[in-house]
């Protein structure tokens, strides 16, 4: 009895991300028996590959597919009340918010890019698995009035009925810069837009908890059908991420750093990377927020006064790691299902990333979640997704230590530009 006890709880230390990474490799394994050992025949065909495999993993996607709408909304709502803030501190808050949104736009377009050299969804045979038409939403070509016209919606509820995410993007950030502007008289909508926030956010810890069963049948379906093909497009996806990452994360940031403050990016890394192992290791920027707060203060001189506005306002709006994530699995997705993407699908790529970032909240997965989003803008089909949420974990992890660096940098060169770092503490050698 006690002994059973003892194990129930090892059983309980096993992490989340831990159980995920087995249930990719069991899962890779089964796919791989399954194509290459077992014959061919109804019990494979239909029961196994097409029946329980297909219904479990379609299962997980369409929970994730469920969180979408409401917690896209409620995020972004309670985002652009914060912004709505912005005019208390005036130049500082327009001052970071332009810098937000300029760097995720900048993540994107790397993203877009490495994306195209390395081209990780060729040899993919996206043929050989079965698309369900339901799945595949693309959208009708429209002209560009009416596209830029259908981004107002008529009737919200529409538009959140039917997931148009656009739409919803707009009335949300409406509703929220007119709940700051009110202030108390809206309290209660306010205090009830974000108590549902935090309920959604409680139902993608809870969906993420099935997301051992969802990889593994995803991974073993996708292995079942095309066997050990599937590998060398999915670790290459992932080096291409890890690449973009990279080149935000020590190009991009410290070029801006180095530009915009002359403090040396070297010593910058140094000091703010156990923020970024932390954030690595819990895959949630939220988490890491006093942390990066603390650091910033004592290890780089930055005010206080500046970062406890700028680094909460980051760690909900600013995830330059996540669309790089999107950027590159929009790429991934396209060759993978052999869709051209015009020009024009590019520029809306990096509006609605750069829009999902804003609608991403700063926990684990959810940059997963309003991928789907960015898919449906230009027509991609969201099963691409289910290909690689399996090997999502470890992206997730290394893309919140970006998010969370790109709020740091931006909070640093304000600070800066503010006469608000103190260049002796940032100068000291730890
Ligand atoms: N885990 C990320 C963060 O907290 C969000 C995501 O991309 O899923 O910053």
């Amino acid at each position: 009895m006690g002994a059973k006890k003892e194990n129930a709880k090892e059983k309980k230390k096993i992490s989340l991300t831990s159980k995920i990474f087995i249930a990719l490799i069991v899962g890779a394994v089964t796919g791989m028996v399954l194509h290459y050992l077992v014959p061919d025949g109804n019990i494979k065909n239909d029961v196994i590959v097409e029946g329980v495999l297909y219904v479990l993993g379609q299962g997980f996607i369409r929970l994730m597919k469920m969180l979408v709408v409401p917690l896209v909304f409620c995020s972004l709502v309670c985002g652009s009340m914060a912004i709505g803030d912005t005019k208390k501190l005036g130049n500082v808050g327009g001052k970071t918010l332009a810098f937000y949104l300029v760097t995720t736009a900048v993540a994107v377009a790397v993203a877009l890019g490495i994306g195209t050299l390395l081209r990780p969804g060729i040899g993919l045979d996206m043929s050989k698995i079965q698309v369900n038409a339901s799945d595949i939403e693309t959208m009708e070509s429209a002209s560009l009035a009416q596209t830029i016209l259908n981004i107002i919606p008529d009737n919200p509820f529409k538009a959140l009925a039917n997931g148009e995410m656009l739409q919803v993007i707009v009335f949300a950030l409406v509703v929220g810069v007119i709940l700051a502007k009110l202030g108390e008289r809206a309290e209660v909508v306010a205090n009830f837009i974000s108590q549902f926030n935090d309920i959604m956010m409680e139902m993608t810890m809870m969906v993420m908890s099935l997301a051992p069963i969802g990889v593994f049948s995803l991974i073993a379906r996708t292995f079942a059908n095309i066997g050990f093909s599937a590998f060398i497009p999915l670790a290459k996806y992932m080096i291409a991420v890890l690449i973009a990452l990279a080149i935000q994360c020590f190009g991009v940031y410290q070029i801006l750093l180095k530009a915009f403050t002359g403090l040396n990016p070297v010593r910058f890394i140094k000091k703010f990377f156990p923020v970024m192992a932390f954030a690595f290791s819990t895959a949630t920027s939220n988490a890491t927020i006093p942390l990066s707060i603390d650091t910033l203060h004592k290890k780089m001189g930055v005010s206080k006064k500046i970062s406890s506005f700028t680094i909460p306002l980051g760690a909900t709006i600013n995830m330059d790691g996540t669309s790089i994530m999107q950027g590159v699995a929009v790429m991934f997705a396209a060759q993978a299902f052999g869709i051209h993407l015009t020009p024009m699908d590019y520029v809306t790529v990096i509006g609605t990333a750069t829009l999902a970032s804003i609608g991403t909240a700063g926990i684990p997965s959810v940059g997963l979640v309003t991928l789907t989003m960015v898919f449906n803008s230009v027509g991609l089909p969201v099963e691409a997704i289910g290909i690689i949420m399996g090997i999502d974990r470890i992206l997730d992890m290394a893309r919140t230590a970006v998010n969370i660096t790109g709020d740091a940098v931006c909070t640093t060169i304000v600070a800066c530009q503010n006469g608000a770092v103190d260049k002796e503490v940032f100068n000291k050698a730890e």
